[in-house]
Order: structure tokens, then C-alpha cells, then sequence
């Protein structure tokens, strides 16, 4: 062994699922299977390739005020950052750094414990009950912070105002972030709507999935002004310049269009259901969905066997090797065609 090699810091990376080189259908990685508001592409063709000479705005100050527009919420109440993956690790940096360890579910997104691991953050995984919901009272003890995704992933199980009150009651010497990647797709409202009330609530929310920009990286949060700053100051010592101007203006013009939003969600929502119907008529059973994927296991078949016949097939859906998990396939909603095809793939793998 080499002198110097104690000296790097290892972790265990977060694995993202699957990018396939070739054209497959692609029911992995929870993106969306429509493309963003038209004014993202009018955005980026009235883009002037000379300003590009000059460093972005820091604050991303196009970007902010069109989510404050679209949100109202203060423009000091929002923090952008490169996806909610930014803004989700600068948030870790930032509130999570004493002795207690934080909590967060057992089952839920699998990049909690590699940031922990990273900020060397003490955590425990609180187990979810039997049935794959969060347990409101396993949270109201001693802690160092509290993180959770509302909708949770991959179970796509929403809690209520009234849920996210209680735990935020019970927490109020920490701060708490509420992820909220997949609210869109869900009836229950945003976490935001508590933000008057507690001071020590983050909210998190993201491009990649409901407005349909994972490859342009934009995610948001919305806090007390005493949270927003405490990130800004963590950014700032970090990389000033994240977000480039591109981005900043797309996102802004996707923001200001919340009824394309609407739209694309209701299309997602109505394949979901009928998604849902007839996964159950092949024997699969699941929680209800209130995401834009369906978190389901087969009555027979080990979900492993579903997920390689599948891909075979060229349908990439997600698996996930773990405890409590192993027979869980997490099924993106994709367009009405493309889960045809997995209907008819499932009908034969099945058989
Ligand atoms: C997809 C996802 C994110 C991150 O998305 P970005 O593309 O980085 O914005 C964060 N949290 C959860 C629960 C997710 O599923």
C-alpha cells in the first residue's frame, strides 16, 4: 500500500439508474416521457451566445424571480441550485452538522446516507411500518435534523398538511426538509404551505421530473429568509457560479408557464391510473401511486426475474437489490404507447 493513499477520502457513490447508449423504453430514472413547455425552446433559441462572456448572475435572479412569480413566495425565501441533488447536498452542508444523528426513512432515496456518509453526518434510517408508510411518531425524539421525500421514493406513498405539521411540531429545535420531488403528481398540497409557520422548514423541490428538464439541472428550495441566507453563505464558500445562464433562463421560462405544467402532470396522472388497473389485473400489487412511477411487486414472479426478462425486452424499469425491497420493481410512467408495450412484455414473461 501506498503512503499517501490513507490520505483520500472514500465514500460509496449514489448509483443513478441506468442511461442506455441505444433507444430503449425507459421506465428507470422517473423522468418525463413529454418534453418541457415550448417557452424552454424559444428561451434557448433567443439566446445570445455573446453573453455568454459574462459570468451568470449568482443568485440566479431570472430563475428566482420567476419561481417567486409562480410560487409567491419572497425571492429571499428561494435558493436555486444545479438539480435538487445540489440544493439536497448544500441543505446537508448546511443544517446537518451536530452530534445527533439526523433521521430519515429506511426506505426512501438512496442518496441520504451517501451525503451523510460524505459530511460525515451522523444518521439513523428509521424503519417504515409495514405497509411502506412513514410513522409520524418515530420522529419525535432527539435528533440532529429530520429528512423525508413527500411523495416518499420509491414507494410513491403522499402524506398530508396535517402529517408534515405534527413531525415539524415535535421538531422544532432542528431543521426539517421536506423533498418534494414528486408533489406535483400527488392531491395532497405542498409542504410550502407551512412555511409561514415554522421557520425551520425547508422545502425542496425540482425541474427534473414534473416539468420535464432533468438535463438542464435545476432544483429549488423555499425556507425562512434566516435558512435561504445560511445556504447562500454555504454556496458562496463553495462555487459561487453553479448555475449557468442557459439554464437560468430556461428555468425561467418554464416557470412562468404553470399551465403547461398542469397539463403534462394531468396526462402522467391519467396514464398512472390506468397504469395501476391493469399492473393489478397481471397480478402485481402496490401502494397507491401518488408519483409520476408505481412501486409494485408480483404475486409469483420474484420482481429480479420481472426486471432482467424486461430488459431483455429493452424496457428498462428499476430494481433495487436491497432488504424489505428485493421484490419491488419501481415502474416510471411513461406514455400511454410505451406502457402498452410493457403491458404486452409483462402478459409474456408472466405467462
Ligand atoms: C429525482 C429526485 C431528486 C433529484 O432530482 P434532481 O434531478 O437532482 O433535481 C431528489 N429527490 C428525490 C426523492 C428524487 O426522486
Amino acid at each position: 500500500m501506498k503512503a499517501w493513499e490513507d490520505k483520500i477520502r472514500r465514500v460509496v457513490p449514489y448509483t443513478p439508474g441506468e442511461q442506455p447508449k441505444r433507444p430503449v423504453i425507459k421506465l428507470n430514472t422517473n423522468e418525463c416521457p413529454y418534453p418541457p413547455s415550448p417557452s424552454v425552446e424559444q428561451a434557448m433559441r433567443a439566446l445570445d451566445a455573446d453573453t455568454l462572456r459574462l459570468y451568470p448572475d449568482t443568485e440566479a435572479l431570472p430563475l428566482v424571480k420567476a419561481l417567486s412569480a409562480a410560487y409567491g413566495v419572497e425571492e429571499d425565501q428561494i435558493f436555486v441550485g444545479v438539480g435538487s441533488d445540489d440544493v439536497l447536498a448544500m441543505a446537508f452542508m448546511t443544517f446537518f452538522q451536530g452530534e445527533k444523528p439526523i433521521l430519515f426513512p429506511d426506505i426512501t432515496y438512496s442518496f441520504y446516507d451517501v451525503w451523510a456518509e460524505l459530511f460525515r453526518i451522523p444518521y439513523e434510517k428509521v424503519p417504515l411500518d409495514g405497509t411502506f408508510h412513514i410513522g409520524k411518531e418515530d420522529y419525535y425524539r432527539e435528533n440532529g435534523g429530520v429528512i423525508f421525500p413527500n411523495p416518499n421514493a420509491p414507494t410513491a406513498i403522499a402524506e398530508d398538511l396535517d402529517f408534515i405539521r405534527d413531525i415539524l411540531r415535535h421538531n422544532q429545535d432542528v431543521i426539517v426538509i421536506v423533498d418534494e420531488a414528486y408533489i406535483d403528481f400527488s392531491e395532497k398540497p405542498s409542504a410550502k404551505e407551512l412555511l409561514d409557520e415554522f421557520e425551520n422548514l425547508l422545502v425542496v423541490q425540482t425541474f427534473s421530473k414534473s416539468r420535464a428538464m432533468a438535463g438542464m439541472r435545476i432544483g429549488y428550495a423555499f425556507g425562512s429568509r434566516e435558512l435561504i441566507k445560511a445556504m447562500k453563505d454555504i454556496k458562496y464558500s463553495f462555487n459561487s457560479y453553479t448555475m449557468n445562464l442557459p439554464s437560468q433562463m430556461a428555468g425561467a421560462a418554464a416557470a412562468a408557464d404553470q399551465d403547461y405544467l398542469k397539463h403534462t402532470v394531468q396526462k402522467v396522472v391519467a396514464t398512472r391510473e390506468r397504469t395501476q388497473k391493469r399492473l393489478a389485473e397481471l397480478g402485481f400489487s402496490f401502494p397507491k401511486s401518488e408519483a409520476n412511477f408505481v412501486f409494485a411487486s408480483h404475486k409469483t414472479k420474484p420482481a429480479r426475474e420481472i426486471y432482467e426478462a424486461l430488459k431483455k425486452k429493452d424496457i428498462y424499469v428499476r430494481y433495487f437489490d436491497k432488504p424489505r425491497i428485493y421484490n419491488y420493481l419501481r415502474i416510471t410512467i411513461g406514455t400511454d404507447a410505451q406502457m402498452d408495450q410493457l403491458f404486452d412484455a409483462l402478459e409474456k414473461i408472466l405467462r
